[in-house]
């Protein structure tokens, strides 16, 4: 008989490979298939390290036969956003200004999925350097929605959705500043977690704003994401990263608990709001009845200053992100134009070309709010409706243990059909204020759009550290949906066979 990847959980091939049921070289192999008979359609990858995973399948392969116990994720296929480090890699965060740069040293997020027994499968595409919702600014070319190949996949992380969604990997990490894993999660009808800020190590993961960036798992099922955040927080704090706190625990021991006693809050005002679709509204209605049934209490709270959290991080990200990416000048870092007597010329050049648009424009709006003259009006604001909004999940998580709300106001769209970016950046009126608090957030995928017939994810958020508690009401709701484990029609059976 044989077996599909697509079939199988992240606990399933580590078991099948502990048990002598396949290799991990086989598991490998068959990635490595589907990904040759999906890819040409998805494109969510821009390196696929075939010699990587050959290595690494080599490795467990070896350990099996010496008779060692084997590591969680033994055989796993994962991918990595292109903007994480790993030795025998580029990592270009899909820019001209990094095309060629090869990974120095790699990520702590990528090295503990590696020592977990992962396979790594390659670097996977997203928006130039994470600034983005549909994975279109990439420099290099767009990634597809596994759903409807004309659509987007989300962003900034859409290599990372779309690779789960069509099978080609198992698990793949993505990073969340204002939306970005769980956006695309919805959109490619996967669970994508953006864990508490400081639970998973920045380290080796390019800066855009670094008091929003959190890194995170993509999965088909709550149960991979979970598997993934064990692996994620194994050894404790990372000394790497200032930021990072000591949070090893299991996140499996209480997935299955249940919501029996739980208490989630929904925000009906939020339903109503401008842009949100009739099919999202009536897949969150049915959602929160959902977690009703298993046994939830449904109670109604109010985030008050939410309706600013936009206007706060389109401030603070902007000026995060303009500190950062100050090193990529061709002098210190990335693509050097020559052609100029000056280094500062020089290093204007470089910026002119090896940027982007939207890359462009976050700068110069940073520049421009932290100027001298401007700092109080906005930057200073900005921080002061950050408290604010900090506040309003703190005296809400007073009741509830989760929040649920959609995770976009709309299913994925065709590419190159929002092209005003102050549109765009609406689409993440849902997911920002959660980074803006320091919060965990999940999206689980619940239905298929009752107009559209593409998938819409409901978004739980939770208090910070919070997560484990949070995973157990995914999975909850994952349940009562039935949606776990779903791989794209277009994409499902198509190569992926383990022999
Ligand atoms: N879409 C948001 C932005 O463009 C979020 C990006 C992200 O989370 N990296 O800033």
């Amino acid at each position: 008989m044989t077996v599909s990847l697509d079939a199988l959980s992240a606990r399933q091939i580590a078991a099948g490979v502990a048990a002598g049921s396949f290799s991990a070289t086989e598991v490998a192999r068959a990635a490595l298939d589907a990904i040759g008979h999906r890819e040409d359609d998805v494109q969510a990858f821009v390196q696929v390290t075939e010699e990587l995973a050959y290595d690494a399948a080599a490795r467990i392969d070896a350990r099996r036969a010496a008779g060692e116990p084997l590591p969680p994720l033994a055989g796993v296929p994962v991918a990595f956003k292109d903007n994480m480090n790993l030795v025998g890699t580029r990592t270009t965060c899909a820019s001209h200004m990094l095309a060629g740069y090869e990974s120095v040293y790699t990520a702590t997020c990528v090295r503990r999925m590696l020592d977990a027994g992962a396979i790594p499968l390659g670097k996977l595409n997203m928006d130039e350097f994470a600034f983005g919702s549909t994975t279109d600014s990439s420099a290099f070319h767009p990634t597809n929605n596994p759903w409807d190949l004309a659509r987007v996949p989300g962003g900034s992380s859409g290599g990372s959705a779309a690779a789960v969604s069509a099978g080609e990997v198992t698990i793949s990490l993505g990073s969340d500043t204002g939306g970005s894993i769980r956006q695309p999660a919805s959109l490619c009808g996967v669970v994508g977690m953006k864990p508490t800020y400081g639970m998973v190590s920045r380290y080796g993961v390019v800066a855009f704003g670094s008091s929003l960036d959190q890194v995170g798992p993509f999965g088909r099922r709550v149960e991979d994401v979970a598997l993934a955040m064990n692996a994620l927080v194994a050894g404790g704090r990372d000394p790497h990263d200032a930021t990072s706190q000591s949070c090893e625990q299991d996140f499996l021991v209480h997935l299955d608990d249940g919501v029996e006693g739980c208490v989630v809050g929904v925000i009906p005002a939020l339903l109503e709001a401008d842009g949100v679709t009739s099919e999202v509204r009536m897949a969150l209605r049915e959602a929160a009845r959902k977690l009703e049934g298993a046994g939830a209490r449904i109670v109604e709270v109010d985030l008050p200053n939410m309706a600013s959290a936009i206007a706060a991080y389109y401030v603070l990200g902007p000026c995060e992100a303009f500190s950062n990416l100050a090193r990529f000048d061709g002098v210190r870092y990335g693509y050097r134009e020559d052609g100029c007597s000056t280094l500062a010329g020089q290093s204007a050049l470089s910026r002119a070309h090896g940027f982007g648009a939207e890359a462009k424009r976050r700068q110069l709006l940073g520049a421009h709010l932290l100027s001298s003259e401007l700092y109080e009006r906005y930057y200073l604001s900005a921080q002061k409706v950050r408290t604010l909004i900090t506040a309003d999940y703190r005296h809400a998580f007073e009741v509830v243990d989760a929040i649920l709300m959609p995770t976009s106001p709309t299913v994925a769209w065709e590419h190159g059909t929002i092209s005003d970016p102050a549109q765009l950046y609406l689409a993440d009126v849902f997911t920002i204020s959660n980074n803006i608090a320091g919060n965990c957030g999940i999206s689980v995928p619940v239905c298929l759009g009752a107009d559209s017939g593409l998938p819409i994810g409901a978004q739980l958020q939770g208090p910070a550290f919070g997560d484990a508690r949070l995973l157990t009401i995914a999975r909850a709701l994952e349940r009562a949906c039935d949606q776990a484990g779903v791989v794209a029609p277009a994409c499902a059976g198509r190569g992926g066979e383990l022999s």
